[in-house]
């Protein structure tokens, strides 16, 4: 950039432009770089890394996508009410229409998705879009289902094995984390780390077939030592019934539980990449083998099929979808009345957007040269008719003292330390 090579193509993620090649330029070659997805319903990880021809990856770039689907789900909630309300009150029965509902695929995708999920789904793929845009990718590599439904397709009679560290272990512990719902099936404790029992003790003959297996939680495992099933929960008939019934039961909805992760799949296919799909067992048979650190945007890097990882830059990008506003214009309490909220908000918010030049979201730098407020501050803004905005963290600062960085895209950004403590 010093020497007029490049310019500024974008603040945040930082992305720079080439001005004197292009890749029509004689001589120019250019690798490119590959794409690893781990979607998830809160986080979404992205990592753009190189492989050498040995199949080792190495990182460039991570990103941490952060959802709105519950925001968007309880919005959608709220308005339902409302209108529903609004439809009924002071007005003799209707009966309710069900039947004149059509649910179309829309925003390109080919299945109907609920609104909460199919942000997940474009969000992500807009994503891979802005990626595949500032640098060219050759493989996108997604992690379409949490464990390998072909191995799995009926485990409990197939006889699929589990053996501690293998491929195949980490798959059958995939499978029995969605199977028993991440709980543990002797005390229904959930959020602790879980153990894989076996039933019938290996040390009285049982077997690592899947229909051997459930999750106990660590105490329970424990507890119950070597002695069977029967002897650990004499007290407890009803489970004990229900834990063997469950045994040779396979998983029913393995295909519904990955759906939104194969619409993505397919989504990205349709746009043209090359796209290969993994499973979370082999990524974290990966992770486990190449002692990568537990993070969403490392797992992303795990994805598929590498011989060893080399490296990742420490930080990574937090992205947040924000959003681009409201369409409500009117401040309401839980009744659904206009009211004032604490700050002195107007009940009524103004219909335009953009006020003195910023609409909520830019990313801006202020510069207050006097006052309480006094030095520089940098951040997202938020707006207000008055002049007096908020920006990042610090309110009331005045418009004539604030410059734009980048416009609002709907997300908000930070940058964080890639394995922070805990994880390591
Ligand atoms: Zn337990």
């Amino acid at each position: 950039m010093r020497k007029g090579r490049a310019r500024v193509h974008r603040v945040v993620p930082f992305v720079i432009r080439l001005v004197d090649v292009d890749a029509t330029t004689p001589g120019i070659e250019v690798d490119g770089v590959e794409l690893g997805i781990d979607p998830g319903s809160k986080h979404t990880g992205m990592a753009v890394f190189t492989t050498d021809r040995a199949g080792t990856r190495q990182a460039v770039f991570l990103a941490d996508l952060i959802h709105r689907g519950l925001t968007i789900k309880n919005a959608m909630t709220a308005r339902k009410q409302l209108r529903r309300g609004r439809r009924s009150r002071n007005l003799r029965y209707r009966a309710p229409r069900f039947d004149n509902r059509r649910r179309r695929p829309v925003d390109g995708l080919d299945v109907w998705l609920a609104p909460s999920t199919r942000h997940r789904v474009v969000t992500t793929l807009s994503w891979v879009d802005r990626l595949a845009g500032w640098a060219p990718v050759t493989n996108v590599w997604v992690e379409a289902v949490r464990f390998d439904t072909q191995q799995m397709e009926n485990p409990e009679i197939a006889g699929v094995q589990y053996q501690q560290g293998t491929l195949a272990g980490f798959e059958v512990r995939e499978y029995l984390l969605t199977k028993y719902g991440h709980t543990c099936v002797y005390c229904d404790t959930q959020g602790v780390p879980l153990n894989i029992d076996h039933v019938r003790p290996r040390s009285k003959g049982g077997s690592d077939r899947v229909s051997n297996l459930v999750l106990a939680c660590v105490p329970c495992n424990q507890a119950k030592d070597a002695r069977p099933v029967e002897t650990f929960l004499a007290h407890d008939p009803a489970r004990l019934a229900r834990i063997k019934a469950g045994l040779t039961r396979p998983l029913r909805d393995a295909a519904a539980v990955n759906s939104t992760r194969w619409a993505l799949t397919r989504a990205i296919e349709a746009r043209g990449f090359p796209t290969k799909t993994s499973t979370g067992g082999r990524t974290k048979y990966n992770r486990t083998q190449f002692a990568v650190p537990k993070a969403h945007a490392l797992d992303a890097l795990c994805v598929g099929d590498l011989t060893a990882v080399t490296g990742w830059p420490a930080t990574t990008l937090t992205v947040t979808c924000t959003g681009r506003g409201t369409y409500q214009r009117a401040h309401v309490d839980k009744h659904g009345f206009p009211r004032k909220n604490k700050a002195g908000t107007p009940a009524v918010r103004s219909r335009t957007k953009v006020h003195h030049g910023f609409q909520t979201g830019d990313l801006v730098r202020a510069v207050v040269p006097t006052g309480k407020k006094k030095g520089t501050h940098v951040g997202r803004i938020g707006v207000r008719a008055t002049g007096s905005m908020l920006v990042g963290k610090t309110d009331g600062i005045n418009h004539k003292h604030i410059r734009r960085i980048q416009r609002a895209d709907g997300y908000a950004y930070q940058t964080t330390p890639t394995v922070t403590k805990d994880e390591t």
